[in-house]
């Protein structure tokens, strides 16, 4: 093969084995602009203002993928964007810190750690410490970010046949649900606009899930946030629903995704980008509260 075309193979190759580990770009962001809207909401707390000042103007929204841009640079922060579950069977799957966490690093003590962080207002790092705390509450709120070590959080699951718009058919189990069913939906009955589906989605938290946004927020973040509990629903999402055809079956490499499965699972994720972006405000507010 010429040079040229080896280097572009080798490109592709990398690109297509770049390990996923986020939502995508829309399900960040999305997360981000509830939090800011429902900060904005509210601002007589001040939270929106502490905002707007810690990331010189820039929104929640703006600054949600930032974490992902770095890993390659600062590899140390990888692990922080997940939680691989050591031992699950059939029936359970229990993420346990001490085992499944070791010295805080995995997304839910990358939240834990961030919060406290952004609460101690280092000046010289606040501004990345938001960033990163925004970015990994969004992250411990997809389910498969908190999954089976076994099979890498559904990385291992492929080829999994499901069309996303204008990005081709060959997606991880993982993939789609970082991006694939998200960005259909936004496809499909947004035109493709994070802040109108980001709407959307406010509207639900006004509505269908009224009755449940008190109980979704944490009560404090003296010391640790509920992160340890929100990576073990997670986990339970992921078992009940993500890694589950609609008759039941385990799905494997090799399975067709039915439109069924992304028309329920589309409730599903959200809910978590729902709840994501109100516990973001809430920890937000919680920070403000203590100063
Ligand atoms: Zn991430």
């Amino acid at each position: 093969m010429p040079p040229a075309f080896r280097n572009l193979a080798l490109l592709v190759l990398t690109f297509l084995f770049v390990p996923a580990h986020s939502w995508g770009h829309a399900g960040h962001e999305i997360v981000g602009y509830i939090a800011d809207q429902l900060l904005d909401e509210s601002d007589e707390s001040g939270a929106s203002s502490f905002v707007n000042e810690v990331l010189s103007n820039s929104t929640l929204q703006d600054v949600a993928n930032w974490a992902d841009t770095i890993t390659k640079t600062e590899p140390w922060s990888l692990p922080l964007h997940f939680i691989n579950v050591q031992v699950c069977d059939d029936d359970s799957c229990v993420f346990v810190p001490s085992r499944d966490c070791h010295g805080n690093t995995c997304v839910s003590g990358a939240v834990n750690n961030y919060t406290q962080r952004t609460l101690a207002q280092h000046s010289e790092t606040l501004f990345d410490d938001l960033k990163f705390l925004t970015h990994f509450v969004g992250d411990i709120h997809q389910p498969l970010h908190c999954a089976k070590d076994a099979d890498k959080g559904g990385n291992t699951i492929k080829p999994i046949y499901y069309d996303v718009t204008d990005q081709g058919s060959e997606f991880s189990l993982h993939q789609i649900w970082d991006f694939g069913i998200i960005e259909n939906v936004m496809a499909e009955e947004y035109n493709g606009d994070v802040t109108t589906y980001g709407d959307y989605l406010l509207s639900l938290i006004q509505t269908d899930f009224s009755d449940e946004v008190e109980d979704w927020k944490c009560d404090t973040v003296s010391e640790s946030t509920c992160a340890e509990s929100w990576g073990q629903e997670s986990v339970d999402t992921a078992m009940k629903y993500a890694y589950l055809d609609m008759q039941g079956n385990e799905i494997e490499s090799e399975y067709e995704v039915e439109e069924d499965y992304a028309k329920t699972n589309r409730n599903v994720i959200e809910k978590r980008l729902a709840m994501g972006g109100v516990r973001l405000a809430n920890i937000i507010e919680l920070i403000i509260s203590k100063k």
